[in-house]
């Protein structure tokens, strides 16, 4: 099953992702985890992402285009698939993933569009809480790990990432109102796209992306 994610910062993909993952197997490839990551080793790319994820602002095309590019060659994906996380995000993007993806021959089978109103965004992004290991994700209030601030899989200190603030939020959202829509319509187009509703709890969410995958 081969998926791609689209929602706002706070919609939910990556906690619907992991839940993916342990049920079929998939794997997640989210492009702002290996951004992260390449901030983190200092890389060029990293140098070069780094000023604008603090900000909210998107990536270049070509430079996420190239990691996804990379990250697809390298393949290992296993029998369950792969589920796109973050990626893509502009219309020039979801081109260039249908040219990547063609070329692997890798079929998509859903697009799914989490759909969750703004003022719940904001609440779930500042509560929001994740794993800098295994990239899991709580929130403070209505999905704290057992352990108050630290993971439950690997027992690492959780973290708050520079961009969930409510500032940066509204900045991410902005970018996200203008560039989506276009996305969502070059899915529709093909029939793939499945707009969910991302409100309720994770495992409500989760019933109703396993309805339209299955
Ligand atoms: P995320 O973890 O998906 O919220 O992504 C964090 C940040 O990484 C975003 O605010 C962007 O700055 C950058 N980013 C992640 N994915 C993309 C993408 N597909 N295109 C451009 N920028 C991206």
């Amino acid at each position: 099953m081969n998926l791609v994610f689209l929602g706002p910062a706070g919609s939910g993909k990556g906690t619907q992702a992991k839940k993916l993952e342990e049920e079929f197997g998939v794997t997640q490839i989210s492009t702002g985890d290996l951004l992260r990551e390449a901030v983190r080793q200092g890389t060029e790319l990293g140098k070069q992402a780094a000023p604008l994820m603090e900000a909210g602002k998107l990536v270049p095309d070509e430079l996420v285009i190239g990691i996804i590019a990379e990250r697809l060659g390298a393949g290992g994906f296993g029998a369950g698939g792969i589920l796109l996380d973050g990626f893509p995000r502009t219309l020039p993007q979801a081109e260039a993933l249908d040219g990547a993806l063609a070329h692997h021959g890798i079929r998509l089978d859903k697009v799914i569009s989490l759909e969750v109103p703004e003022d719940v965004l904001v609440d779930r992004v500042t509560g929001r809480r994740s794993c800098p290991r295994c990239g899991r994700v709580y929130h403070v209030r209505s999905n704290p790990p057992a352990q108050e601030g630290v993971c439950d899989v690997d027992g690492t200190p959780l973290i708050q990432r520079d961009d969930d603030t409510a500032e940066k939020l509204e900045q991410r959202l902005q970018v996200f109102r203008t560039e989506i829509p276009l996305v969502k319509d070059h899915y529709r187009g093909r029939g793939l796209l499945a707009e969910i509703d991302g409100l309720g709890s994770p495992d409500e969410v989760y019933a109703r992306i396993r309805e339209a995958v299955e």
